[in-house]
């Protein structure tokens, strides 16, 4: 471990003419680590890159690299480098060119920097495109190029904005895992926006999920996946089903939870988490991975430890490996289901049949979502 490319952010604020782009963001990020801000358009995931580049003020609160206090830092004392959605090479350079550009800046000398550019070239594996133009290289060529540019003056820090978004799917997949591999060869600390969940989850150690300029939720991927704290972390890493409920009686064994139309079950305290101590009667709202939900014949008897929801079947969506099975409770709560293609029988849509889970595989939301009144729409 280098030790170097820590990243703090406290309590950072960015305005545009008294608009809030980003509030309140606080946010380490390791040495090392690959982090992915993870987001809907217009959440503030580029601006908190940019602040982190140094190309944009922030308007209130601090930055912090390796404990320098960075926040009023030019970009290149900064140790960070940037790589842009774009690559923003320069049309009239050789790749070389390009790559050593930052070395010429820095006022080193000709047969060094090429002889620096083209190691760098060659951990991308572009050694052989050295005196091409940008125009003859595709883009994943071109998205090499602009990383090993971005690497060449040696950042303990690269910051990445939606760099896989001009790619198509299938080059996509291959540069992540191009990119994943570099990081960890050079242990360098990667900060890599995406709107992107399935990029975020393929490459993060740290995924940081935003919305609306403020950060819904920090964790590894499968803590995201497995325990999402907010119904919009839910909705927008998909794969959920959400619905609502409220606390019965407390007994030696758990809590109620009530849920319309279905047969009580209990959660244990370590579920509970802040309601614990809730009175009650108190309303509460959850998820449940639409993996873990069995679909059951409508005469299926309840069962202890076992949660029975009444549903019609409203849609069918062959998905390869799964069936997405939409399915809609009597409260019309629309309820997703991923159903294993080879285990079960697929459901006529427009039948009834029973959703059912465990009592452990709910995830009750934090209190102050209990209450969701807005749809969230990633
Ligand atoms: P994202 O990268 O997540 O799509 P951005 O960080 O680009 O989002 O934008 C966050 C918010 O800040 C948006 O509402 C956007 O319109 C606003 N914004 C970003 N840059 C500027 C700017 N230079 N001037 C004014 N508003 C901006
Ligand atoms: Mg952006």
């Amino acid at each position: 471990m280098s030790g170097k490319g820590r990243v703090e952010l406290v309590a950072v604020h960015k305005s545009y003419d008294a608009r809030s782009a980003v509030s309140d963001i606080n946010l380490v990020i390791p040495s090392g680590s690959y982090c992915c801000l993870l987001g809907p358009s217009g959440c503030g995931k580029s601006t908190t890159l940019r602040m982190l580049a140094g190309h944009e003020q922030v308007s209130d609160g601090d930055i912090l690299m390796d404990n320098r206090n960075v926040t009023d830092f030019s970009p290149t004392q900064r140790g960070t480098a940037m790589m842009f959605q774009n690559y923003a090479l320069f049309p009239h350079m050789s790749c070389l060119d390009n790559v050593a550009f930052g070395l010429r800046i820095a006022g080193m000398s000709k047969a060094d920097r090429h002889a620096r550019a083209r190691e760098l070239l060659t951990l991308v594996n572009m050694q052989d495109f050295a005196e091409s133009y940008p125009d003859q290289l595709s883009g994943g060529q071109q998205q090499r190029v602009a990383l090993a540019r971005a690497l060449i003056t040696q950042p303990d820090v690269v910051l990445l904005d939606e760099p896989l978004s001009a790619l198509d799917p299938f080059l996509r997949i291959r540069m992540r895992k191009e990119l994943k591999a570099i990081q960890k060869k050079l242990d360098l600390t990667f900060i890599h926006v995406t709107h992107s969940q399935e990029e975020a989850f393929a490459l993060a150690d740290l995924a940081v999920v935003m919305d609306g300029g403020r950060i819904q939720q920090v964790g590894s991927p499968r803590a995201l996946f497995e325990t999402p704290s907010t119904p919009f972390v839910a909705q927008f890493i998909g794969g959920h089903a959400l619905m609502q409920g409220s606390l019965g009686s407390r007994s030696a064994p758990g809590t109620e939870l009530i849920i319309e139309g279905a047969p009580r079950g209990l959660l244990g305290d370590t579920q509970l988490g802040p309601f614990r101590e809730a009175a009650a009667g108190t309303p509460v709202s959850f998820s449940v991975r639409s993996d873990h939900l069995d679909i059951l014949p409508a005469t299926t008897a309840p069962a202890p430890g076992r949660f029975l929801l009444p549903v019609r079947v409203t849609d069918v969506e062959f998905q390869g490996a799964f069936i997405y099975v939409e399915c809609e409770s009597a409260g019309s709560v629309p309820l997703l289901v991923y159903l294993p293609d080879r285990s079960q029988q697929v459901p006529e849509v427009g039948s009834e049949v029973c959703l059912g889970w465990s009592c452990a595989h709910i995830n009750l939301f934090s209190p102050q979502h209990a209450n969701p009144t807005t749809e969230v729409q990633p």
